[in-house]
């Protein structure tokens, strides 16, 4: 599939659209902003998405996936909510740094600023200072010229104690660039009452008042319901929450997140929100690429199963571009790929059979720590033994690294030293840049590096190219000096870094499919642009299933 065509507006006078929550968290902003943002530049627009995070970690990077998802990393290294996710899948266009603000990098910033004297005296207050940095933050992207429009998600609630200084920024920049530059898009619930059949306005009301206490007028309300709303319904709360007619869009549930784009379409809200800023909407979105896609996506030809194995399954938000880059190369392959979430810290040798029986494919996942790392072993040593196609990301590697070396080369003790660094054979250990790090935050290898990958490979049949660029999140790396006996068993590094010959992907030449990456592809694969390697595992995994059918039919 192309890349959506991005013919951006000579004038590049950013317009800001701020998007809030209100009645609960979690009613998808993020994804009700990204759709958004694909509709207007489906219009030829230049669009960008922020988030602004109100937690006081200065990036999730140290937060515990079960307590956020996933850690989301752009191509400049920067460790962000999951959200930076869905708007790079969506727009097909990278985010960075300044696309992710929390409350913890605003005061890190201002008290650095507040110790270097650079306020000459003054008492240092939430209201200008802070406030003064979020308006920085958030007009960044603006003044870079690139874009036309900057849609920016403000997460948690409206009326929670951390809201408070973004909202207050939010009202200074309407009155700052004024109405004609700016709106707000307010995201609410509204509940359905089974026992009385009826769907209730009231929170929606009062989130609306809320925000106007803060001085701020909701232009557009977005409402997340289970249930279609009538007429009546969509009147009352413009009426009630002081919003134009037709300003009340709804976002009922869906059967696949890549549907929302459609249904808020349908009901006019990219021409509603162009409308309300002032800017043409004579082109029309070219939605074509996305409906093939969709098309795809709700219509396979094929299913398959594979086994993600790691141990964040509790939480299936903690791999969460892992299962989206599924969904892309599914879609691109007319496949359905069913995800079997097994938490590698129960297996064991007595029952890897039964519970990976009948899988298609086995995914080892990225992670840290050491709890379940056996059994991330135990799943590399079952899939190579029983030829089943394989991927691991990251730590996912490193594991079928020391399967490896483990059972094939008969380095009993080989080991990572994230584990155990008394080990005979560290074949994973600490990066030479790692040694004297003592902060945990901000400190890993991240971002985008280069590799250079081996024309003889399958890696190089996925790519088509010889130097190619991936995301990296990691401390540990494979140790070369092990490298010529992987290398000599068949297991060879076909994608290295090219300046400092750090491994990036490891073959196993004896199998269809057994890979893995030391970066994390999952991150750049987008509707757009499905990744290449997940649909090349995803093909050997088809391939697998349809050969395991033609054998069992003889
Ligand atoms: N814990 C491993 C490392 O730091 C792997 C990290 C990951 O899977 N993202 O190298």
């Amino acid at each position: 599939m192309q890349p959506l065509n991005q013919k951006s507006m000579k004038s590049k006078t950013a317009k800001y659209i701020f998007v809030t929550g209100g009645v609960t968290s979690s009613l998808g902003k993020g994804i009700v902003a990204s759709s958004l943002g694909m509709l207007l530049q489906a219009r030829g627009y230049s669009v960008t998405i922020q988030k602004l995070d109100p937690y006081l970690n200065v990036d999730p990077g140290t937060l515990n996936p079960y307590e956020h998802g996933e850690c989301y990393v752009t191509e400049d290294g920067a460790e962000t909510d999951l959200d930076l996710g869905h708007y790079e899948r969506y727009l097909n266009s990278p985010t960075s740094q300044a696309n992710s603000v929390t409350t913890g990098r605003i005061y890190q910033t201002v008290i650095e600023k507040e110790r270097r004297g650079d306020y000459l005296g003054k008492t240092v207050q939430i209201v200008p200072h802070i406030t003064n940095e979020i308006k920085r933050r958030i007009k960044l992207l603006g003044s870079s010229g690139k874009y036309d429009i900057i849609i920016t998600e403000i997460g948690g609630t409206v009326g929670d104690i951390e809201s408070l200084p973004y909202i207050e920024s939010v009202r200074q920049m309407i009155w700052d660039l004024g109405e004609n530059n700016t709106m707000v898009i307010h995201l609410t619930l509204i509940p359905y009452l089974a026992a009385s059949g009826e769907l209730k306005t009231k929170p929606t009301q009062h989130s609306v008042r809320l925000l106007m206490e803060s001085g701020i007028r909701a232009d557009v309300l977005v409402t997340r319901t289970e249930h279609t709303l009538p007429k009546e319904v969509k009147e009352k709360l413009a009426l009630f929450c002081n919003v134009k007619k037709g300003h009340v869009i709804e976002s009922k549930d869906a059967d696949s997140i890549y549907e929302v784009p459609f249904l808020l379409h349908e009901q006019d809200f990219d021409e509603v929100v162009l409308n309300r800023l002032n800017l043409p909407t004579d082109q029309k979105p070219d939605l074509t690429a996305w409906e093939n896609f969709l098309d795809r996506h709700k219509n396979p030809k094929n299913s398959v199963e594979i086994a993600l194995v790691g141990k964040y399954t509790a939480l299936p938000d903690s791999y969460k571009s892992i299962s989206e880059a599924f969904t892309h190369a599914g879609a691109q392959t007319e496949t359905e790929v069913k995800i079997r979430w097994v938490y590698s810290g129960d297996l064991t040798t007595e029952n890897i059979d039964s519970v990976l029986k009948g899988v298609d494919g086995v995914l080892i996942a990225p992670g840290f720590g050491d709890r379940g790392i056996d059994g991330k072993i135990l799943a590399a040593n079952y899939a190579r033994r029983n030829k089943i196609p394989t991927f691991g990301i990251c730590l996912g590697l490193q594991m079928m690294v020391i399967e490896f070396a483990r059972n094939v080369l008969g380095l009993e003790d080989a080991d990572t030293t994230e584990i155990n660094n008394m080990t005979q054979h560290p074949v994973i250990n600490l990066m030479e840049g790692q040694k004297n790090i003592t902060h945990k935050g901000g400190t890993m290898r991240l971002g985008n590096w280069k590799c250079q990958i081996d024309k003889n490979s399958a890696v190089y049949k996925a790519y088509g190219e010889e130097m190619i660029e991936e995301r990296h999140r990691h401390r540990y790396e494979f140790n070369n000096e092990y490298l010529e006996a992987f290398e000599k068993e068949n297991f060879m590094a076909v994608g290295t870094n090219p300046d400092t010959a750090l491994v990036e992907i490891m073959e196993y030449k004896e199998l269809p499919f057994y890979m893995g990456v030391q970066f994390h592809p999952e991150y750049k694969s987008t509707v757009a642009n499905p990744h290449p390697l997940f649909v090349q595992f995803v093909g050997a995994v088809l391939m697998y299933k349809q050969n395991k059918k033609i054998h069992a039919t003889r």
